[in-house]
């Protein structure tokens, strides 16, 4: 099915406000909301916070699919061949849209998400460095001029790949889109995004904001679905193209299909973040890092902290950071698990740790949250008394839940860090600088964090780990995110007779 020939099935709604929270969650494609009740359909999706129902996703098809690829090729033939300085005005408008609309992002990213007010406003306006940066292309897309030989000039530029995808996780609605889709449209691209099937309304939301910055229909398209859906992206042979985040089994899965399909591939994956904490760490700052980044967003985030390895005697911090962890109250502070089966999963590793004679020094398993009775909470966790083969030193539990591991010596932490498959963040706690250049060279991870347990690359720096926590190459923002929108054209030319050189 191409657009144009749409069946009487699929209903044109002009408000996407006007769909967010409907009976069906709508698609976006050239510019309206598109829906198709006849799709297959997945469970209704309820609010993790409070249970309330959302909508419903019907599964857009590969004809689906079709249709927001024709719709981004058509749209390409224009926004391709529009100069990038003129592109980026769209940017700067969508930029001050998206800034002036942060409560009310944060709001829906709460009702689908579940994370709280503060740490959805925080998702927002992480993504608004990465539309700043992204507005900044044209500093960045001047080619290169050189006179290679007398009279021979070998110059190159930019071009943008055409029709594109982004296909993203349920941990952060609206940031991890905002890490593909600026760039990708500065570049020159034409992008369809396919969010995750837990959390599809932010993605609407974010598409109206575009649309009222002047963004021409097309340009950016929403399909909403599950594995059929990005397996139709992945197939489409319209779309040159792709970036994924979410879990290590399915960005490895993803990366090979696109690459099988001649797509350029970059997918992020999962991760089990090691954060060191030596004798010498100050134990205040200490404590609140590492619960911060052990329990904020509900610990459902690739950068969270879930295994803390204690060097030598370190327990009046460990005490400290129990004590930390207590007066963060669930439901409050710790907001909600994305569903009923996560909360499940969570508490399984719990129960089993439990099972196993671990030492729980703080249990999560806190039953309903009073006045939130529906929703899935899941409290601060603390585990201690294990070893490195326990399954919650390996695993990705993606809880608030952090496990203790004590060892003798920095090396001995390294080498529990540099095991693991994954390698997207390792944290050292340290007032010696000694230690932590030594941890900083020899830790097996993309992204380090001294004294700070989300180290998170703040644009101009890329964001991208290391390992199974990403397949392909270079960082998903920053400067790497421009090689990886564009390709090069060089040119050489010589306008004179004279010119010589038995290479040009
Ligand atoms: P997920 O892998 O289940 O889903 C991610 C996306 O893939 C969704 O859009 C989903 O619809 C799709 N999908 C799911 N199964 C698929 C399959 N078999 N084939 C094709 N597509 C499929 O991830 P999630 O549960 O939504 O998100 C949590 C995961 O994302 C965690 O592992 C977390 O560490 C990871 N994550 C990583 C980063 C990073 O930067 N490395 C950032 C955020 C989240």
């Amino acid at each position: 099915m191409h657009w144009g020939e749409r069946p009487p099935n699929f209903l044109l709604t002009p408000n996407i406000e006007l769909s967010l929270n409907a009976p069906i969650v709508a698609h976006f494609i050239h510019g309206k909301t598109v829906t198709d009740a006849n799709s297959r359909s997945l469970p209704p999706l309820t609010s993790p916070i409070d249970g309330r129902d959302l909508g419903t996703v019907h599964v857009a098809s590969s004809s689906c699919v079709a249709d927001a690829v024709a719709s981004a090729t058509k749209a390409f033939a224009n926004w391709g061949t529009t100069p990038v300085k003129e592109r980026v005005q769209v940017l700067f408008r969508f930029k001050a849209l998206v800034e002036s609309s942060i409560d009310e992002i944060a709001k829906q990213v709460t009702a689908e998400n579940g994370k709280t007010h503060a740490e959805a406003a925080a998702g927002v306006q992480r993504g608004v460095e990465v539309i700043e940066y992204a507005a900044s292309t044209p500093a960045m897309f001047a080619g290169q001029i050189l006179e290679v030989s007398r009279g021979v000039d070998c110059y190159s530029r930019r071009f943008p790949l055409g029709v594109v995808a982004g296909i993203t996780p349920f941990n952060f609605p609206a940031m991890v889109p905002m890490w593909m889709f600026p760039m990708a449209l500065a570049c020159g691209n034409t992008f369809i995004l396919k969010p995750s099937e837990q959390v599809p309304f932010t993605a609407l939301m974010l598409a109206d904001l575009l649309k009222r910055a002047g963004l021409p229909d097309g340009v950016f398209n929403v399909v909403q679905g599950d594995r059929e859906t990005v397996e139709a992206i992945l197939d489409d042979p319209g779309i040159a193209a792709a970036t994924f985040v979410g879990s290590t089994p399915v960005a490895e899965a993803v990366f090979l299909r696109g690459s099988k399909n001649g797509k350029r591939m970059l997918t992020l994956g999962g991760a089990k973040n090691h954060l060191v904490v030596v004798p010498d760490a100050d134990p205040e700052i200490t404590a609140k890092n590492v619960v911060s980044s052990a329990i904020g967003c509900a610990g459902q985030r690739c950068m969270a902290a879930s295994v803390l390895i204690a060097v030598g005697d370190c327990d009046h911090i460990l005490d400290a950071i129990e004590a930390e962890m207590r007066a963060n109250t669930v439901g409050c502070e710790v907001g909600a698990i994305i569903s009923k089966k996560a909360k499940q999963r969570i508490e399984g590793y719990i129960d089993r740790a439990a099972s196993r004679g671990a030492n729980l020094r703080l249990d999560g398993r806190v039953g309903p949250v009073a006045g939130k009775e529906n929703g899935n909470y899941v409290g601060p966790t603390l585990i201690d008394g294990i070893n490195a083969a326990d399954e919650s030193v390996s695993d990705e539990i993606f809880g608030p839940v952090l496990s203790i591991l004590r060892v003798a010596t920095l090396n001995e932490a390294l080498a529990i860090e540099n095991q693991s498959p994954y390698g997207n963040a390792a944290c050292i706690y340290t007032t010696s600088g000694a230690t932590a250049r030594y941890f900083e060279v020899n830790a097996n991870a993309g992204m380090i964090g001294i004294n700070i347990g989300v180290p998170v690359p703040r644009d101009p720096f890329g964001f991208g780990g290391w390992n199974t926590s990403k397949f392909g190459t270079g960082d998903i923002t920053g400067p790497d995110a421009i090689n990886f929108w564009t390709k090069t054209k060089k040119v050489t030319e010589k306008w004179t007779a004279s010119s010589s050189n038995w290479m040009s």
